[in-house]
């Protein structure tokens, strides 16, 4: 099962990190507002660059001086599979992703989808989908804090 792993963020404003396992690599968004369980919210979903399969496991501090200097938890992980057509490699390409996390905050559906690619950095949209998971519920109001620690960023 690919894994997939959502990183809080705090280095020049807070954000959430949303990886995906695809191939060899950790294809990465940037979410400034993070995840949502509603699916009327769309998030906006800011692509970057990919990281090594082993970043999924990384807490701690990004030093001053690097590029993204400032804390960083693992708000959530888990693993996903694919619900669209074709690989999670195709769909990524075709810029509709379809999936379903299975998450200790996050479950059930989600689509990140490719608004323009003509402009870098290329903005996605990351909603839910509307399935028994679906909630108005702000999850990272209600747990704020890392899967893997007693961290909080706040
Ligand atoms: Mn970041």
């Amino acid at each position: 099962m690919p894994k997939f792993v959502i990183q809080k963020h705090r280095s020049k404003t807070l954000h959430y990190d949303f990886r995906l396992e695809i191939g060899d690599v950790l294809k990465s968004w940037a979410v400034p507002r993070g995840p949502s369980l509603n699916p009327k919210e769309k998030r906006l979903a800011v692509e970057v660059d990919d990281h090594a399969l082993s970043y999924m496991h990384f807490e701690g501090e990004i030093p001053q001086g690097s590029y993204g200097a400032g804390e960083v938890i693992v708000w959530d992980r888990g693993d996903y599979s694919c619900a669209g057509e074709g690989t999670a490699q195709e769909q990524y390409e075709k810029g509709s992703l379809l999936f379903e996390l299975r998450g200790k905050k996050l479950k059930g559906g989600f689509r990140l989808l490719r608004m323009k690619w003509e402009e870098k950095p290329v903005k996605w949209l990351l909603v839910k989908q509307d399935d028994e998971h679906a909630s108005p519920v702000d999850v990272t109001k209600t747990m704020p804090g890392s899967v893997l620690s007693m961290r909080r960023l706040d």
